[in-house]
Parts: C-alpha cells; structure tokens; sequence
C-alpha cells in the first residue's frame, strides 16, 4: 500500500484550469485537497488491476444506499496518484476504464474506533473502524474480547470506552438539535 500523507493541489493544464473556473459547482478541484490518495495491487500477482483509493470529501454527511458514485472519481484520484507516482500522468490521456465502487468511513471525530461495554447488561459495541477496518479487525476484535471476559484491559483501550461512546453519542444529539435524554 502506498498512501501520499500531504494534502495537494491538481496539476491542471490552461485549457483544464480555464473549463474549472468557468464552472462554480467544480471550483473545489481547483483547491487543496486533502492527504490520503492511496493504492495497491488489487488480485493475485499476474493481476494488471491496482486499487485507488482517495477520501478527498470527508466531511461527516448521513449515509444514502446505494453509496451515490461520482463519475469523476477515477480521474481525480488518478491526478493525485500522480504526485507520488509520476508515470500515471501517461493515463491523463487515455483513462483505463474503471470499475467504480465505494462506501462510508464510519467514524468519529478523532478517528478512533468504539470499542467497548454499554450501560446495557450483555451489550458490547465494536464499530467506527473507519477506513483501517480490515487492518485493525483482528486487534479490535481482541480488544473486545477482554472487555466480554472482563479481563484487565490493554493501556490503549481507554479512548474507545463507553465514556469517549457516551460522549460522541450526545454530541451526534446536540448536533441533531435532539435531547440525548438522561443515560449513564
Ligand atoms: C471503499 C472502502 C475501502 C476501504 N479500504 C480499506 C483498506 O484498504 N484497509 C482497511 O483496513 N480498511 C479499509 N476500509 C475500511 C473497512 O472496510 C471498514 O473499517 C470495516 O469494514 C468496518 O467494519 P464493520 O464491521 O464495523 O462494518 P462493515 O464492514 O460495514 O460491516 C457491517 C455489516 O453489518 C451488516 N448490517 C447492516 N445493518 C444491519 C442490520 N440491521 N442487521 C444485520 N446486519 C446489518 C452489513 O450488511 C455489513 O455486513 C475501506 C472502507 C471502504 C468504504
């Protein structure tokens, strides 16, 4: 996997940069965008397929299915490939055809997964893996293990505990303008 940690401006030619700014609705190409372009092989080792992946619209929204694709996606992540790696720029011109798919990073504000025991006798929450789900899978699953079996808990456990749960939760309230209610 290799991920560009710098946020970015797209390279444009003339003629790109002139067509952008004489569409409001796609200024935001012309601004810095944020870190995190990324890509790897995707298939086995004679595979020719690479995934690329770019979060470059974070912003918290509510989740609509089926996941609304934006045709543009494979272009403008191309462009940021072609920071860390120069060659892609040869694809400019003539875009392989892609397959388009994607989904939500579920996450909360500081990025670290919930993981823990609820105020409800028996209920455990794992979630908000956001995008290091796969990776972090087998440690958070570990993690709320010792929580299920009450055994003493790794130094790392306390920022995913039900206190930092209860918090997001009333903040999502009060954002929401609705009353979280009276829980502890
Ligand atoms: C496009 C994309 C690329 C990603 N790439 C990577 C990567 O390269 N590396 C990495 O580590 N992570 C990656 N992630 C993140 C990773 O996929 C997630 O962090 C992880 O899948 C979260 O696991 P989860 O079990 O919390 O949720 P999910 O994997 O979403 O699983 C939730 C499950 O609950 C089911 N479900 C939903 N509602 C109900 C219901 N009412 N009743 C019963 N079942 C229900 C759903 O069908 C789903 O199977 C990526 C995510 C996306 C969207």
């Amino acid at each position: 996997m290799l991920i560009w940690t710098d946020p970015q401006m797209l390279n444009w030619d003339d003629e790109e940069r002139e067509y952008l700014l004489a569409e409001e609705s796609e200024h935001w190409l012309l601004d810095e965008l944020p870190a995190g372009v990324h890509t790897r092989p995707e298939g086995g080792k004679d595979s020719q397929i690479i995934l690329m992946l770019w979060e470059y619209m974070n912003e918290p929204v509510v989740p609509v299915f089926p996941v609304p694709l934006d045709e543009r996606y494979p272009e403008i992540v191309l462009r940021g490939l072609a920071r860390m790696l120069p060659g892609m720029r040869s694809y400019f011109t003539r875009l392989p055809r892609p397959t388009i798919d994607g989904g939500y990073y579920i996450k909360t504000r500081e990025n670290r997964p919930l993981i823990g025991r609820l105020p409800l006798e028996g209920l455990f929450l794992i979630g908000a893996l956001s995008g290091f789900g796969i990776m972090a899978a087998c440690g958070a699953g570990e993690l709320l293990v010792a929580h299920v079996l009450k055994k003493p808990l790794p130094a790392y456990a306390s920022p995913s505990n039900w206190n930092v749960i209860k918090i997001q939760f009333i903040n999502v309230c009060l954002i929401n303008g609705e009353s979280p209610g009276s829980f502890n």
